[in-house]
């Protein structure tokens, strides 16, 4: 089927016409600034190796415009990749926050656009952008089966244990404070890419999946399901991120704002999303690259960046495979995860006692292509899967779209 891929942000709307079947992708692009001046379209066309991406300044005065105007890029008689509208079978969306309103993906009817409002608390500033997104797509395309696929979804797997917090349970009951966690989409493909690696049923493996980006979280997949993962409530918790802090002792709120009375709770939020993490250690980038060169030129804090966030990724495998009574495969994905066989090596370094072992050639190879990078006396896989989450919302967009 011909899936249309849509990721809709407060500003932007990234897009995909994406084949469901084979995962070929005939047109890719971004809607850039959104109700911002200076508004602009990208478009790409990687099923043609000669085609240059178009980068149009529109104006985009709302995500209606801008879905309208990608739409006639993918129908246009001289840069489209279809002939009409027609020809698009179905749309995916994806969705950040589904609380425990959404343990799999669904068909978009009235029922659950309700359903992604009610989660807005949650997800206060992704959840009303992809609302924007369906509702521009519902105008621009009426009729057309459209799927809402949830950042969350694959977690609600988890035992009650490895979900709640320790606080007073009104909290879990009056405001759902738990534990949903995020890239699920990607975890689950990653998982089910690795089972297929490995020639054995995702039913028979327990996993663990190490989404390694920008943001970062790591996923234990038992049998198939997730039984425990990283981040929260919100995407702040779990191993030190490029901005954002991950797992610190709550009582340092209340200590900083005490010992910097100008402080309020949203300089704090500000601070533990947008200016920790691996560019708060470092004061130089939050970009792994840079972190690298910074080392490199004999930068120690630079240096301490990359043991910590290391550290915390070994410290999650090691705890994930307790969780899980044992592992059969580690798997590394998204930007550092798929090009940073340093992390990858100081991540497992150590847990020869487990099994984890990695080749070191074969993880220096390996890079972008993905592939098994364990050494040959290892019991446990390490495998490099890149992630394809919009082939994995095509996909759920062509389950139900077929069943329905
Ligand atoms: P993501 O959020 O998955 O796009 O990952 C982005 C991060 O991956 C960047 O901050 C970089 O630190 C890291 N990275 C390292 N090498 C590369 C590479 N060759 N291409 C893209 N990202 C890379």
């Amino acid at each position: 089927m011909i899936i249309l891929v849509v990721n809709a942000g407060s500003s932007s709307l990234k897009y995909q016409l994406i084949n469901s079947i084979d995962g070929e992708v005939y047109a890719s692009g971004n809607c850039e600034r959104i109700g911002i001046a200076g508004s602009k379209i990208t478009y790409k066309r990687p099923d043609k190796a000669d085609f240059e991406p178009l980068k149009i300044v529109m104006d985009l005065s709302n995500h209606s415009v801008a879905m309208e105007k990608v739409i006639s890029l993918l129908a246009d008689k001289e840069v489209g990749c279809i002939k009409s509208m027609d020809q698009i079978d179905a749309v995916g969306h994806r969705v950040l926050h589904g609380g425990e309103k959404f343990a799999g993906s669904y068909v978009i009817n009235k029922d659950v656009i309700e359903a992604i409002k009610d989660c807005i608390p949650l997800g206060p500033l992704h959840n009303p952008a992809n609302l924007a997104g369906i509702e521009a797509c519902q105008k621009a395309m009426p009729g057309k089966p459209q799927v809402a696929v949830f950042d969350t979804a694959f977690h609600q797997t988890m035992p009650e244990e490895a979900y709640m917090y320790a606080l007073p349970y009104s909290y879990y009951e009056d405001y759902g404070v738990r534990r949903y966690g995020f890239h699920g989409t990607s975890h689950q493909y990653v998982s089910q890419e690795a089972a297929k690696a490995l020639g054995r049923p995702a039913e028979s493996l327990k996993i663990i999946t190490c989404h390694l980006g920008n943001g970062s979280s790591l996923a234990a997949v038992k049998y198939g399901k997730c039984v425990d993962t990283s981040m929260g409530l919100t995407p702040l918790a779990g191993v030190p991120m490029g901005t954002r802090c991950g797992d610190i002792d709550p009582a340092v709120i209340k200590y900083v704002m005490e010992e910097d009375p100008s402080l309020t709770i949203k300089d704090i939020d500000r601070i533990m999303n947008k200016e920790s993490g691996v560019l708060g250690i470092s004061g130089v980038s939050s970009d792994f690259r840079d972190l690298a060169q910074a080392s490199e030129q004999g930068n120690q804090r630079a240096a301490l960046a990359l043991k910590m966030f290391a550290y915390h990724v070994k410290k999650y495998i090691g705890s994930y495979a307790a969780a899980m009574g044992g592992v059969d495969a580690v798997v590394f994905t998204a930007g550092i995860g798929e090009n940073t066989p340093e992390i990858r090596e100081a991540a497992v370094e150590g847990l020869g006692f487990m099994g984890i072992k990695v080749d070191p050639a074969k993880n220096l190879s390996c890079n972008r292509v993905g592939g098994d990078i364990s050494a040959a006396d290892a019991t446990v896989k390490v495998l490099v899967i890149p992630t394809n989450e919009e082939l994995m919302i095509a996909r759920e967009t062509e389950r139900l779209t077929k069943q329905a």
